[in-house]
């Protein structure tokens, strides 16, 4: 596994970070990760216009321009043989001389990436694909879910909820008992063929995967959907519930609380969906 810190690629073994990197220490830092097929990446504009985003909301300064940004990414997929990669990009605010709240002037910040296996994607075949099981619990996190922050304890806090009780996922709800996302992923439903899912602000991470899958959606025109506020009740009794990320694409939830999602089958809406999804994702 070759890797990229501060500059140069190197094998997974030498990158080596300072204890006093803020990263380490505060979780001060964004992250991204872009999946990429036998080379081809899915959303990287997008990804990249995410993470410009996140560091200018927290005030951390990088020049690398996209252009460099693109580059590295090339060159990091070819060091590592292509494949089925998740390309894992993170820049934290660096390496302060002590320990201390403020943001430090003067302090570089680290920049690493590396690649992770992800699985092939799946066919679009809802008699074949595997459907995904969800506890639910009420969203715990803080309130800038929308900066796609290293600091994931809550996230990691309530995916390790859901994965001891047996589930895949795990479904996160706000104080007013209205869907959020998913510890890491975007929540949609499906009711009476009608796709939902929730509005994008502070509460939910932007995710890539949603926003390709609601752009599909509005230039194919076959499938309506909604963007809006869904109530937990709407939730408990959806034809078809699905979680999507850049890691497991759509991913079609068949059981939540270890009851069945509408018949307890794999839906026709989810199927069509990705088929779209499957189709266009290369586009962007
Ligand atoms: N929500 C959360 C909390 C996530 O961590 C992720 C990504 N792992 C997503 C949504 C999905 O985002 P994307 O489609 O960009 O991977």
């Amino acid at each position: 596994n070759t890797v990229y810190l501060n500059g140069s690629f190197m094998p997974i073994e030498e990158a080596k970070i300072s204890p006093l990197d803020r990263g380490f220490l505060f979780g001060d830092g964004i992250y991204e990760v872009i999946p990429s097929y036998e080379g081809k990446t899915v959303g990287l504009e997008p990804h990249m216009q995410r993470m410009f985003d996140g560091m200018s909301a927290i005030g951390i300064q990088c020049n690398k321009s996209l252009e460099e940004w693109k580059a590295l990414i090339q060159e990091l997929i070819s060091l590592n043989g292509g494949g089925n990669l998740g390309i894992y990009l993170q820049v934290s605010r660096g390496a302060d001389v002590k320990r201390y709240h403020a943001y430090p002037k003067d302090v570089e910040p680290t920049v690493f990436a590396m690649v992770m296996a992800i699985k092939p994607a799946v066919e679009a075949d809802a008699s074949t694909a595997k459907g995904f099981s969800v506890a639910t619990t009420q969203d715990m996190r803080w309130k800038r879910c929308q900066i796609k922050s290293t600091a994931l304890l809550g996230n990691v806090m309530h995916f390790q909820e859901g994965y001891a009780s047996g589930n895949d996922e795990i479904l996160l709800y706000n104080e007013d008992n209205f869907l959020t996302e998913a510890s890491s992923s975007n929540a949609f439903i499906v009711k009476d063929g009608v796709v939902l899912t929730p509005i994008q602000d502070n509460q939910i991470l932007p995710g890539i995967t949603r926003k390709l899958i609601l752009d599909i959606l509005e230039k194919d025109g076959s499938i309506p959907f909604e963007v809006r506020n869904i109530s937990m009740e709407e939730v408990f009794n959806a034809d078809e519930i699905w979680v999507t990320s850049s890691s497991k694409e759509l991913a079609p939830v068949t059981v939540i609380d270890g009851k069945p999602v509408g018949n307890g089958k794999v839906g026709g809406v989810w199927e069509a969906a990705f088929k779209l999804y499957t189709q266009f994702k290369f586009d962007y």
